[in-house]
């Protein structure tokens, strides 16, 4: 077992920060944005940590897990865009 995290979008693996039993995904420094319903959520761990992006275009796959480099891409390619923060709630 590897306690990776792969990035979905490039298959870059990352170093994962926890290692959470159950999880499908995990979370890394550089890569823990995650897909979910129809946004993406920066986890800790990322640049994005706390911030909710929309999807422009079609959405990717639910638990999809975006490294910070593939979100600066989405975002330029005007895939997503910011659309607020996370209130912790
Ligand atoms: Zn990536």
């Amino acid at each position: 077992m590897t306690d990776n995290a792969t990035c979905n979008c490039c298959g870059t693996t990352f170093d994962q920060l926890f290692s959470e039993e159950g999880r499908k995904s995990s979370q890394a420094f550089g890569c823990a944005c995650e897909v979910t319903e129809d946004r993406v959520v920066g986890h800790f761990g990322s640049v994005h940590d706390m911030t909710v992006f929309a999807f422009i275009t079609a959405p990717l796959p639910e638990g999809h897990l975006i490294c910070d480099t593939c979100m600066v891409g989405l975002i330029e390619a005007g895939h997503i865009r910011e659309c607020g923060t996370q209130d912790g709630g």
